[in-house]
Formats: structure tokens, sequence, C-alpha cells
């Protein structure tokens, strides 16, 4: 393949340049092998920032090669936990170097606030990669008392080869969250970043070269879901698929799986998270954490706390300071110094929100504040905020990803958890009291993988983090975040 020069773009709205635009195939950035490219828009403006190699089924099949031979042949499989550690310190500290370039790239391609891609994406994915680099030599098995001279105890070993699929959301943390565990185990990665944001995946590659990783330990291929990433997940030579998205691509992945190859698959998908507001919380505190828990990232977070349920007793006072509260949303260009809010992703998504908005009206729901397109360019909208929701309408069902705050009520705890709990999703939930008692009942009581109380949207890497029910299969970060990465092996030695 002919490798072009580095193409370099640059935005009036940014201070960074787009440095890689190139697949990255067995340690060598390379063009699609058919010439293809797609591109890539700046969601604050409309334009577009660059075009990017589309892998189609031949590089996909190059880079599963590459990954298969780097896991099958070594070193990569067979080196010492510590000095996969050392590489993956060396990687931590390129992206704590970059971590300017890194934010503002992020804040170009998904137009979420620079200031916040600094402080929360890139702070967490630096945490995440040296979590898990804190692993990559304490990862033990056990010594097994069994019946009979025999002496057993189990390994862990690495699963193999991994499609790696991520949204656009947290392109980088998601990128992070992947690479950690995968690394830390000795696994190899064919990552496969959303089409509408590649840019950080692709710099996160330069950093991964120049950390020195083995050739082929990592692959990353932009293209779309639809061919390149169907594709890649259906792979015979894939042993496991780590994807994170929709909870319909979820289950198209689930039916993929090659007859002849049972891979491992792991999914974190979407959420209708329930965030309850006791009459015996703090008033501003759970005005503050619910307008968190919804509005962060624009709304596009799986575990938004998007049916925010209030106790009838509040309930007026709470909508009131609610709507008040999300209407001083600072919305505008994400390289602005006090921007709260940034464009959605992309006009499909823009579409779909505005969508929902006008559904909440014809069923009922009182619009409080927003409920617009905010300007004539890029994809901004406003925070909008409606009140007397019921578990029925459309917004109370599905996942908006958007900043759409639905507000319902409650009388008692036993009904709101139950209303909690009846949905498709179990990704996470919200409580904001100051009973114990009651914080105990719900965290109890909600099916959820994470309940927050008091607090929203905190993560951390050593947290696990996954869905109950259609929100997913198996758990990211933490010890737990290990495990889909790994295969036991019983040993059995006649002593
Ligand atoms: P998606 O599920 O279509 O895309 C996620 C990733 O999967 C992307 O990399 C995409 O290219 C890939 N993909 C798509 N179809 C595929 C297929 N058939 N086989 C393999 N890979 C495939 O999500 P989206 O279209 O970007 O967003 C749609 C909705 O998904 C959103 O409105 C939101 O509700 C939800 N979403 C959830 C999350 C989350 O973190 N849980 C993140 C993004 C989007």
């Amino acid at each position: 393949r002919r490798s072009f020069a580095t193409q370099r773009f640059f935005s009036s709205h940014s201070p960074v340049s787009v440095r890689q635009t190139n697949l990255l195939i067995n340690g060598q950035f390379v063009p699609a092998a058919s010439g293809k490219t797609f591109d890539t828009f700046n969601p604050a403006t409309e334009a577009k920032i660059a075009s990017i190699a589309h892998a189609g089924t031949e590089d996909v099949d190059d880079a599963v090669h590459a990954a298969r031979k780097a896991f099958d042949e070594g070193p990569w499989r067979t080196m010492d936990g510590s000095e996969r550690a050392s590489l993956m310190r060396k990687f931590a500290d390129l992206i704590e170097k970059n971590k300017d370039e890194l934010a503002a790239l992020e804040a170009l391609d998904n137009g979420k606030p620079c200031s916040v891609a600094k402080a929360a994406d890139l702070n967490l994915a630096i945490k995440c990669i040296r979590y898990y680099a804190g692993w990559a030599d304490k990862i033990t098995g056990k010594t097994v008392p069994i019946d009979g001279d025999f002496f057993c105890y189990t390994k862990e070993e690495p699963v193999g080869v991994c499609a790696q699929i991520i949204p656009w959301n947290f392109p980088i943390l998601m990128a992070a969250w992947k690479l950690g565990p995968l690394l830390a185990t000795g696994c190899t990665s064919i990552l496969k970043p959303a089409e509408q944001t590649p840019l950080t995946a692709l710099r996160l590659g330069e950093l991964i070269v120049e950390a020195g990783f083995p050739k082929g330990v990592v692959n990353i291929i932009p293209g779309e879901g639809a061919t390149t990433g169907r594709h890649l997940a259906q792979h015979p030579g894939v042993d496991k698929v780590a994807f994170t998205g929709s909870t319909e691509v979820g289950f198209e992945i689930m039916r993929q799986s090659h007859p002849n190859n049972l891979k491992r698959v792991t999914l974190e998908l979407g959420g209708k998270s329930a965030n309850i507001i006791m009459d015996d919380a703090d008033i501003d505190l759970a005005v503050a954490q619910s307008n968190v828990g919804l509005f962060f990232n624009m709304g596009q977070c799986c575990i938004a706390g998007s049916r925010v349920f209030v106790h009838e007793a509040i309930y007026d006072e709470f909508i009131k300071k609610a709507a008040d509260r999300a209407s001083k949303g600072v919305v505008g260009d994400p390289f602005g110094a006090n921007t709260t809010q940034g464009p959605q992703v992309n006009e499909e998504q823009f579409h779909k929100i505005l969508n929902y908005i006008e559904t909440a009206k014809k069923e009922g729901a009182t619009l409080l504040t927003g409920g617009k397109r905010r300007g004539n360019k890029g994809w901004f909208i406003e925070p909008t905020v409606f009140a007397d929701v019921e578990d029925h309408m459309t917004i109370a069902k599905e996942e908006i990803f958007g900043p759409v705050m639905a507000i319902l009520k409650f009388k008692t705890i036993d009904e709101v958890i139950e209303r909690a709990n009846a949905s498709e999703y179990g990704l996470g939930a919200g409580v904001v009291t100051n009973s114990v008692d009651n914080a105990m009942k719900f965290t109890k009581g909600l099916r959820a993988g994470t309940v927050y109380v008091n607090c929203y949207d905190v993560f951390d890497a050593a947290a696990p983090f996954g869905g109950f029910k259609n929100s997913g299969i198996g758990r990211e970060l933490g010890e737990n975040g290990l495990r889909p990465y790994l295969e036991n092996k019983t040993v059995i030695i006649k002593a």
C-alpha cells in the first residue's frame, strides 16, 4: 500500500491539528486497501474536519491477522507482566504529555466542552491505563485442595484476539476502558472507533507506537458499523468481542457470532436510569445532582438519570428549581471558557432528540424550559425539562441521549422502586435522601449495575461498571473488568 504523508487539517475554531487519518495495522499507519475514506465533521460548525481511511473487508482481515500473529507468536503473550505494566505506564505518560491536544481533538470531533474533556475524559482515561498497569503483574490463580494425591492449581490466561467496538459519546475514555484490561492481561486488540469520532483513537494509536508496544498488539480501524463493525464482530479469527453502544446493535452482535467460533461477548449498552428524589432530600443538592446526572455530556451518557422521580411533597418546588437551573446552562462553542453544553454529536442525533421533544409535547408532558434548537448553525439543543411525565409516555421509556430531563411524581418508596425497575434496562440509578434507612431500601431494591446515593456520574477505574437486564453483559473497570479478558486454566499434577 502507498502510505500517505500525514495530512494536516486546521480548524478556525480550535488550536488543534489532525495529525493522523490512516488505519493502524501491524504497527504501521496505512490507507484503506480500497483507498476509500469517510469524512468526520465538527458538530459545532457542521464543517468537515478531515477525511479518514475507511477500513474495508481486506483491512479488517489484515488487522485480525496482525492481532492473531501478535498473540499467537508473541512476544506479547509471554512477556513478563511487569514489562507489560511498564509499557502501559509509558503509554499513560504519553497521553498525559499530550493531554491538551487530545482534549482539543475530542472537543473538535465530538462537540463536548474542551475544558470538560480535559478534566474528565482525559484524566479518567489516564487513570484507567495506570490502574490496569498495576494489575498486569498481579493476576493470580488459586491452589485448589482436591481429593487424592494431586496438586491442583488454576492460572488465568489471556483470552486472545479481541474486537473492541466503541461509541462516540466518550471516544477516548471508552478506548481506555477497553485497552486497559486488554493490555494488562496480554490480549491483542482490533479497536474500531465510532465513525462519528475517529480522531482521538488514531492519535492514541500514534502514542501506542511511540510507547513501544510490539506491532500488532493494538490495531485501530475506523469505519462504519454496518460494514467494518459487522465484519469485525463476525470474524472467525476473533476470540472475544467487547462492545459499547446501542442495545439494538448489542443484540445484533450476540446473534452475529461466527457459527464455527464461540466468541466471548461483553456488552455495555443503553439505559433509562431512574434518579429518585426523596421528600427528606436536601433540595438544592437534589437539583444539582439531577442536573449533572442528566445534562452531563449533552445528555449523551448511557447512564444518564433520564427518569427523575420526585416525591409529591417536594415536587412543585423541585420542578421550578430544576427548570431554573437547566435554563442557566451555557450552551455554545466547545472551546468557549464558560461553556457547559456543546452541540449534539451529529445531525441524526439532533433530529432524533427534537422528535422526542415533539412527541413528549403531543403526549401531554409539560414543557418547563427549552425544547428548541439553539442558533442556526451546529447541532445545539436548549437544555430541556419536562414535568408531569407519566410512565407510559415515550420519553419515560426510550433512551433519548440528549439534554431532555423527564420529571415524574411518586408517593411511596415501594411504588417508586417498582416503577424504577419496570424497564428493560438496568444500567444505573440514583437516590437523593438524608435517611440511611431509605438509602438502604433503595440500594437493595433497585435492579441496576450502579446505584448512586447523593451523587451521580462518579466514575473510577477501580469501581466496576455495567448493566443488569438489557443494559449489557459483563462489567468493565475494577477487578471485574479483567475477568472477561481471561480464561481459567486448571492444572492437575500427580503428586
Ligand atoms: P451504535 O450502537 O450504532 O454504534 C456503536 C458502535 O458500534 C460504533 O462503533 C458503530 O460503528 C458500531 N456498530 C454499529 N452497527 C454495528 C454492527 N452491526 N456490527 C458491529 N458494530 C456496529 O450506536 P449509535 O448509532 O452511534 O447511537 C445510537 C444510539 O445508541 C444512541 O442514540 C444511544 O441511544 C445509544 N448509544 C449508547 C451508548 C452507550 O454508551 N451505551 C453510546 C452511544 C450510543
